[in-house]
């Protein structure tokens, strides 16, 4: 006879099955990639893994569509993001109910995931009409100097679990507009909702005519991952994911001359000083210390707060703590879902079990709530003081721990902020403009992305994302990281009938 939660797994596969075949996806051949819901522990669907073979094929068919894709102007390519964007609009639900139940985000936040999708298309579209060349002016009469932007290739893109749709959308609009083919190799922990990308994208291309063959679909895990990596067809490779996945990656590609944007693991940490408007403070650390069970890779792991208000801040987010409900996603009201899977929640553990060694008190959290049988991990959100930044603290642990510090001077708060290997998100929380300001300043946060008065996750697309240090240095989404996805040739034009020398060199 069937347990209850066997019953419930079965009632998630079934509705991932009706939401995949409500987006127009195939079924899956069946194989040795199993999708599961971190809900229930559950499996989803089987799924094949691609082979090299396989793969091998998929980036010849990309390689094969790029001739022709770059010499469509941009702003006719704009065409397959624009009807990709009226797709994501019309099954935006249940896109993120199939990211609910692979990847285990409440609803609120995977709605979000796939609105930022279709943000980023809108961003891609005007961004066809906008990918400028700079000229400058020749040091030499008659001539004019100028920069082009053209397509660069195959773009190869790995994403993670956490992200499990937008990261793809961030590289994939823009490098359509940008002129680029896509071979995509998603988490192998969440390749349905890869799926159900992969199958909008390709209907949006015959919707308007575009050869569907630009966007392909690899799944399967590292293995598969690194036929992408040392392909040499592959132009750039855009990978998101573990620092540790980063530095298995970066020397392979660069060994080959390619080039790679890299979106790596973070150690997020924010400063309270003692002006800071306590109330709105305490709201933006608890979202970005326990949103998403501290599954992003901006999530807030590091507090450091001013020694005079320390107590009182711990107790303000112990007690906030104490209210957020843990537990199945797909139901209202709840704020932190599952852990991914069990390896995240032995992390987690683990760290905390460090914590003490190190000299830490756990304040409050840590502890597995057991709501949907044995494969599902669920824990409450921990807060834990800790006496000085130890080598655990140096880590990124991907579960939702707040490690909190004190600090006395503001230059010590900064040196705290900059003294981890990664260097993704930052913010301050504080009224006092010179601190505001020495924070965003070149001896301030070292990161990528540093905010004021607000937490370290939640970026928009308009700006770029991405981080320094250890988290790779690649920059996504909006500004002007399309950049990355095109290849810059100077020009330099002579409309005169003599031929001056750069330099003023004469020869001969
Ligand atoms: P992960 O590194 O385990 O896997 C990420 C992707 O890389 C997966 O598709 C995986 O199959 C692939 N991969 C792993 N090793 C590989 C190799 N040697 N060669 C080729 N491919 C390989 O990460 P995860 O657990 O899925 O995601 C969590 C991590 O991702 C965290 O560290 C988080 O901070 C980071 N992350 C960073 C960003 C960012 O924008 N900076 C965004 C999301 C997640």
């Amino acid at each position: 006879t069937q347990t209850v939660t066997e019953h419930f797994s079965e009632q998630l596969s079934l509705r991932a099955r009706a939401l995949l075949h409500g987006m127009g996806a195939e079924l899956p051949t069946p194989g040795t990639l199993l999708a599961r819901s971190p809900i229930s522990g559950g499996i989803l669907l089987p799924l094949t893994i691609d082979t090299p073979t396989t793969v091998d094929a998929a980036i010849g068919r990309a390689a094969g569509a790029f001739p022709a894709w770059r010499t469509v102007p941009a702003p006719v390519r704009a065409a397959v993001v624009r009807r990709l964007a009226e797709l994501l609009v019309a099954h935006q639900g249940a896109l993120a109910e199939l990211v609910t139940l692979e990847a285990g985000k409440i609803s609120a936040e995977a709605l979000g995931e796939v609105q930022e999708m279709i943000d980023v298309c809108e961003f891609a579209i005007g961004l066809s009409r906008q990918l400028y060349g700079a000229t400058m002016p020749s040091e030499r009469p008659g001539h004019r100097l100028m920069e082009t932007w053209h397509p660069l290739g195959v773009v190869g893109v790995i994403s993670a679990f956490n992200f499990p749709v937008a990261v793809w959308a961030w590289n994939t609009a823009i490098a359509l507009v940008c002129g680029d083919t896509v071979v995509w190799k998603p988490s192998e922990t969440t390749p349905l909702t890869a799926l159900a990308c992969h199958t909008l994208l390709r209907r949006a291309a015959v919707d308007v005519g575009v050869n569907p063959e630009v966007h392909q679909l690899v799944q399967g895990d590292a293995t598969v991952g690194h036929a992408l990596v040392d392909d040499p067809r592959v132009a750039l490779l855009s990978a998101t994911g573990s620092v540790r996945m980063g530095a298995a990656v970066a020397p392979r590609v660069a060994a080959r001359f390619g080039r790679c944007l890299l979106e790596l693991g973070g150690n997020n940490a924010a400063i309270v000083a003692p002006s800071a408007d306590l109330d709105l403070a305490v709201r933006g650390i608890v979202f970005a210390a326990a949103g998403t069970a501290g599954q992003r890779c901006t999530s807030l792991r590091r507090l450091i707060v001013h020694r005079s208000i320390a107590d009182e801040v711990v107790g303000r987010i112990a007690a906030a703590y104490t209210q957020l409900r843990v537990g199945n996603p797909l139901e209202e009201g709840v704020l932190v879902g599952p852990l991914i899977d069990e390896r995240a929640y032995t992390a987690m553990q683990e760290a905390l079990v460090r914590a003490g060694q190190e000299g830490g008190v756990i304040v409050c959290g840590g502890e597995r709530v057991d709501l949907i049988g044995p494969d599902a991990y669920y824990a409450r959100p921990a807060l834990v003081r800790m006496p000085k930044h130890t080598e655990l603290v140096r880590e990124e642990t991907f579960a939702p721990i707040l490690y909190v510090l004190t600090y006395d001077d503001f230059d010590t708060a900064i040196a705290l902020n900059n003294d981890v290997p990664q260097g993704l998100s930052s913010s301050v929380f504080t009224l006092d403009q010179r601190e505001a300001e020495r924070f965003l300043s070149a001896d301030g946060s070292d990161c990528g992305i540093a905010n004021v008065n607000i937490g370290t996750s939640g970026a928009e697309i308009g700006g770029a994302f991405g981080g320094e240090k250890n988290t790779g240095g690649g920059r996504e989404s909006g500004s002007d990281s399309w950049k990355a996805y095109m290849r810059r040739a100077t020009n330099t034009i002579n409309y005169s009938t003599e031929l001056p020398l750069a330099q003023g060199i004469h020869f001969g």
